[in-house]
């Protein structure tokens, strides 16, 4: 019999590409989301699958899956700034309780988890790029804190778990990651960039771009998180691409590559924005032997083409 693993968060952008790797790496896949955020139609294509199956479940509430399972990856949560600001509330409960759940199930299933956690735990970071040793800069009260302070809480409890009582336990931080999937609405600069390039609005620069990020093509970091899983080593991995630009860079790529003649506008900075985003991925490298291969352009050139499937 194959392996089995349980993905929460099955129908939202990463969860629906983890679900398509261990499909096709042979194992046995739950699904589960609450597609509070997730989208059906990401994981349609797996439900004839027969090593697939899918459960519409909060896991904020008591999660049960009949039967062995080898692995849980958890996925679930809103993850965009403008969707964990209009869902505060469940953004909290879903990594505090939900993870709390599937610790629990974990255990009882004498399975390997592996959360998602974030660079957001850096908050509005100072040093410069961050390595997993840096503790962060958060505002527990800011707008922000609700993700921040559900995720840093996560890795907590998470580590409590794998030091109390012996569980295997793997922590990924992601970074900005972008690819086909995502939401052209989660109002994330990348999509909303590309949005309003396609429809010829102006791009929404928020303050005066200034800021940067740094983006990995979705395929890279599954790769990442699939040899962290499979790894032995239980403290946090950065998985990220360390090539760093601003925002207004990144408006003024996505208007050469869509070849728009949108006009670029400065909107006000959302409080709490971190200035800065770059991951050191030594640990990545070292430890898993990983490291980015898409470029941007090329991750974007497939991004877009997915981008105008979904809006023409
Ligand atoms: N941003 C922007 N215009 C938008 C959306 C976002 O200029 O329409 C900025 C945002 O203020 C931040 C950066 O782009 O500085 C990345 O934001 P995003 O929401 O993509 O993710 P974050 O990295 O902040 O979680």
């Amino acid at each position: 019999m194959s392996q089995r693993v349980l993905i929460t968060g099955a129908a939202g952008f990463l969860g629906s590409h983890l679900c398509d790797r261990f499909i096709g790496e042979g194992f046995r896949v739950v699904g589960m989301d609450n597609l509070l955020t997730g989208n059906i139609h990401n994981i349609e294509h797996l439900f004839p699958h027969p090593k697939f199956e899918f459960y519409h479940h909060d896991v904020s509430k008591f999660v049960h899956v009949a039967g062995d399972l080898d692995y849980i990856l958890h996925f679930a949560s809103p993850a965009s700034p403008i969707d964990y600001l209009k869902m505060p509330i469940q953004t909290l409960k879903v990594g505090s309780l939900g993870t709390h759940n599937l610790l629990g199930l974990a255990r009882a299933k004498s399975a390997r988890i592996l959360v998602a956690s974030t660079s957001e735990i850096y908050g509005d970071p100072l040093i410069h790029p961050q390595n997993e040793d840096y503790w962060g800069n958060v505002n527990p009260v800011g707008p922000r804190g609700v993700y921040d302070e559900a995720k840093r809480f996560q890795e907590a409890i998470t580590m409590a778990y794998h030091n109390f009582h012996g569980l295997e336990t793997r922590i990924v931080r992601i970074f900005n990651t972008f690819g086909p999937r995502m939401r052209l609405d989660d109002g994330r600069a990348l999509p909303a960039f590309f949005h309003q390039a396609m429809l010829g609005k102006d791009i929404t620069v928020f303050g005066d771009g200034a800021q940067t990020r740094s983006f990995c093509y979705v395929d890279d970091l599954v790769e990442g998180i699939y040899r962290l899983l499979l790894s032995d080593y239980a403290s946090p991995v950065n998985i990220g691409n360390p090539d760093e630009i601003t925002i207004q860079q990144l408006a003024e790529e996505i208007l050469e590559i869509t070849q728009s003649s949108s006009k670029i506008i400065y909107k006000n900075l959302p409080i709490d924005d971190p200035k800065v985003r770059q991951p050191d991925i030594s640990r990545a490298k070292e430890i898993l032997q990983w490291q980015p291969k898409f470029q941007r352009k090329e991750g974007m050139i497939l991004s877009y083409e997915y981008f105008k499937k979904i809006l023409f």
